[in-house]
């Protein structure tokens, strides 16, 4: 069965190919396609709906079963934020160093009891004959008072979780307690009862 990966993101690519190509799919995904995927406009209020926006989006360019994803970082202290607008939370797409300055910032002089956060990833399935799920993972932790390392990406830099910084820890540590390392052990079970039905 063939199945596309609705990203424009090569590591979530791998990361789901991981999982779907051992399971029997073929995997297609964007460089498969004549012409770019285009850019989807983000405009659910959870990470749910906008991981299952994307979805749809591939199934109706493709006409295949889709998969997406959706995720960010929410901080407690700030009510949630920057939530699902992590990537664009310093204003344009994906400035990882400015928006990790922000939160920074935000957390002047907020002490380490009240910088809790926690990752989440969303991964949303929908299938050509209408049917469609969600799995939800996340990971909790701190805000650091400074960046530390240079690992994984985004976020990392300031995020304590229970393994330590992961801006510091090696990305096979990461998978095993991150938010889409958990969202994807869920996205295998449930993915096997849909295609079982
Ligand atoms: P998306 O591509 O729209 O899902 O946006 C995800 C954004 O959330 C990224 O640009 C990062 O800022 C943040 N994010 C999600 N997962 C991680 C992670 O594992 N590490 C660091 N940042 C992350």
């Amino acid at each position: 069965m063939k199945v596309f990966i609705a990203t424009k993101n090569l590591k979530k690519l791998e990361e789901l190919s991981r999982i779907l190509v051992p399971m029997g799919f073929e995997v297609i995904c964007e460089k498969d396609l004549d012409s770019p995927l285009e850019e989807i406009e983000e405009t659910g209020t959870t990470f749910e709906e906008n991981a299952i926006l994307k979805a749809k989006a591939g199934l109706l360019r493709t006409g295949y079963m889709s998969v997406a994803d959706d995720s960010g970082i929410c901080v407690d202290y700030l009510d949630g934020a920057p939530g699902i607008y992590s990537a664009r939370y310093s204003g344009g797409h994906g400035n990882d160093e400015k928006n990790n300055l922000k939160i920074l910032k935000e957390l002047e002089g907020v002490p380490m009891e009240k910088r809790t956060a926690y990752y989440v990833a969303a991964i949303a399935c929908v299938f050509p004959d209408g049917r469609e799920f969600t799995v939800r993972g996340e990971c909790h932790g701190h805000i650091a008072f400074e960046e530390k390392g240079t690992n994984g990406f985004g976020y990392d830099p300031l995020f304590i979780s229970e393994i330590g910084c992961f801006g510091l820890v090696s990305a096979e540590e990461k998978d095993k307690v991150s938010h889409r390392g958990r969202a994807l052990i869920k996205f295998r079970e449930e993915l096997l009862k849909y295609i079982e039905e």
